[in-house]
């Protein structure tokens, strides 16, 4: 059996003991292999070169989705992958909190560099909306200020309030 980590986003995604502890439940007959960025064709072929040819019953993937494929088509064989990829998000303190969804169609330029489709619970794109709590807090997620008075408060700031009010399409 073979595990490939890709040392990039798993470590920037998880905490070291996280990891320390999934890496105690591999069985000790694991081959493991760290490939330091795994979306890269060119990594990848270049780090797992030395297994091709070889059989293995399975190939245990810490990676994203992306990842886990790349492997699959390099080296073939039964692949499994560990982790279930699910956002784009920052991290702040040890916190993820999505700010992409990979739309095809960036135009947080027409919401002051804020992604409203992700960011609003309902994915407003001409927001806010009617249900908004007082103090310009979410009514979906009430911990968090309306992202749409993110983006009123910055374009403010930037005397830039008549972006505000254009009806956004997509
Ligand atoms: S608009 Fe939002 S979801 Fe689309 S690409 Fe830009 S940041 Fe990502
Ligand atoms: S309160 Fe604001 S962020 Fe929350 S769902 Fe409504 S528009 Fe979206």
């Amino acid at each position: 059996m073979l595990f490939v980590e890709c040392a990039l986003c798993p470590r920037w995604n998880f905490s070291k003991e996280s990891i320390s502890e999934l890496v105690k439940r591999i069985p000790a007959n694991l081959l493991p292999v760290s490939v330091p960025v795994l979306c890269s064709v060119e990594q990848a072929e270049k780090s797992l070169a030395p297994l091709k040819g070889k059989e293995f019953d399975s190939i245990l993937v810490f990676a994203c989705g992306v990842g886990a494929q790349v492997v699959s088509e390099t080296l073939g064989g039964r692949v499994i992958p560990l982790l279930d990829t699910k956002q784009i998000s920052k991290k702040n303190l040890g916190k993820l909190e999505e700010y992409c969804e990979g739309c095809d169609n960036c135009n947080i330029h027409e919401t002051a560099g804020i992604c409203v489709k992700t960011r609003c619970p309902k994915h407003l794109l001409n927001g806010p909306c009617e249900s908004i709590l007082e103090g310009g807090m979410c009514e979906a997620k009430p911990e968090m200020k309306c992202v749409w008075v993110s983006v009123y408060e910055k374009m403010k700031r930037e005397n830039r309030l008549s972006d505000f009010v254009k009806v956004r399409e997509k």
